[in-house]
């Protein structure tokens, strides 16, 4: 069974979009911040191209689709060291192992052949590291760029935090390693810029920041100058986050963005049609794309409980308490703001094609949605599907009583649960009983 924080991650796509890295997942939940829902991807090479368009500082790369054309580009870069570099969009790829055996999606080589040889294993090959479902997710492409010494790694993020009510700066000089260890172990290494994003970020900012990063001498400008940059495109992109680990220096002097994680605000799609242009869903599973295809979010996790919900809040938390139960999800599926019947019944066909579903939990607070409408769905779903699995719902909110009603004279063996509690210790033993 995937670990409590690998569902949190996994659900966290719903908040985050289909970002499975939770970068600062420790430090976004003591400031209590949570972004909605982002659907916008781009991998590695994509923010990097936006970052050095940016003057922001980023290695020479090509990227492959096949090894001979990874064998080409590094024949091509003429470097003294190549990276290899797997594009997916979870982060911990260092540490993370490939179906075909490899072991690490980021390899060093002097040698352009090895490259060839390391490629030929990646690309087709799942890659699984700790911010991936188990399975991993398939390589389609690498990143083949100059590998420069790093004679150290820090740690550098800009977003936008709810508790700031605006940009802040993230930084910690104990970078390259998991940021959310290091917010644990050594929170006092974990330093913070607020930017009136009015004022926009000033030069004594940057520059406390490099000096808290332990940027000395000459690379001290030089890092806030990086900084300064990355926050002119965090402004200029609509991002929502830029996350850079490492952000190094080397022996020569240079301060480099080895690694690059971009999340934009999709309320900004008008206005940034290139980037949009660029999303990546090509590590969507097609049961999401379908979801899609009905306005509806879908989350695969690995139990055996359905959950149909409203909203990524109450996916958080009927997750939680499905857990507290001594239960597992299957899946999720966000009906989000949506009201319509027919999605109801798309949504309960969807949940239904997954086989590892024993019991179907839905959970819907009716605030813009009319639970009479969710009710009708639901039951002409039941007729039609003839649903074959326990369901327990809980409805609350706009028009309840009528959707109780319309459950209850439907004759269907759905089970009515008060809250959510009650929901969740209902669905549980329904699975216990099989
Ligand atoms: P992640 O594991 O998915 O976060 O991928 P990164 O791009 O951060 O790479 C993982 C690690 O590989 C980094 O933390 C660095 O220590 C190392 N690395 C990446 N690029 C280079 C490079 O050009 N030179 C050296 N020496 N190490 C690198
Ligand atoms: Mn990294």
């Amino acid at each position: 069974m995937a670990s409590p924080v690998a569902i949190a991650a996994q659900v966290g796509k719903l908040l985050r979009g289909r970002a499975l890295r939770p970068p600062l997942l420790a430090v976004r939940s003591q400031a209590g911040h949570l972004t909605p829902r982002r659907w916008l991807n781009l991998q590695e090479y994509q923010s990097k191209k936006l970052m050095s368009e940016h003057g922001v500082r980023v290695q020479r790369f090509f990227v492959a689709n096949t090894a001979k054309e990874a064998l080409e580009a590094a024949k091509r870069l003429n470097a003294k060291e190549i990276v290899l570099k797997a594009q997916i969009l979870a982060g911990g790829r260092g540490k993370g192992v490939f179906n075909s055996g490899l072991k690490g999606g980021v390899h060093l080589t002097k040698d352009p052949k090895v490259v060839g040889q390391l490629a030929q294993q990646m690309i087709g090959y799942n890659l699984t590291t700790k911010q991936t479902p188990k399975e991993g997710v398939k390589v389609n492409k690498v990143m083949v760029a100059e590998a420069l010494d790093i004679s150290r790694e820090t740690y550098l993020a800009i977003l936008m935090d709810r508790s700031y009510n605006g940009p802040v700066i993230v930084g910690s000089p104990q970078g390259g390693v998991d940021i959310e260890e290091v917010a644990a172990s050594n929170p006092e290494l974990i330093f913070k810029e607020q930017i009136d994003i009015f004022e926009g970020i000033k030069d004594s900012q940057a520059q406390r920041m490099a000096e808290n990063l332990g940027f000395r001498g000459p690379l001290k400008n030089q890092a806030a100058d990086q900084i300064k940059k990355l926050y002119h495109l965090f402004l200029k992109i609509d991002a929502t986050q830029v996350e850079v680990n490492p952000f190094g220096e080397t022996p020569e002097g240079q301060v480099v963005c080895f690694d690059a994680k971009i999340n934009f605000d999709d309320n900004a799609e008008f206005r940034q049609k290139d980037i949009f242009a660029m999303d990546d869903k090509s590590e969507n599973e097609p049961i999401e794309n379908e979801a899609a295809r009905y306005d509806l979010k879908y989350i695969g996790l690995d139990g055996n409980i359905a959950c149909f919900v409203n909203g990524a809040g109450l996916a958080m938390a009927t997750c939680d308490i499905i857990f507290l139960n001594g239960g597992k999800p299957a899946n999720f599926l966000d009906l989000g703001g949506g009201v319509k019947e027919s999605q109801v019944y798309q949504a309960f066909k969807l949940l239904t094609t997954d086989p590892k579903v024993e019991a179907i939990l839905v959970n819907i607070f009716g605030g813009i949605v009319n639970c009479a409408i969710i009710a009708n769905g639901i039951t002409k779903a039941c007729r039609e599907l003839e649903l074959k699995v326990p369901l327990v719902v809980r409805l609350e909110g706009t028009n309840v009583q009528e959707a109780q009603r319309i459950l209850k004279s439907s004759g269907l063996p759905i089970t009515p649960a008060v809250d959510l509690e009650d929901a969740a210790k209902k669905a549980v033993a329904s699975v216990a009983k099989k």
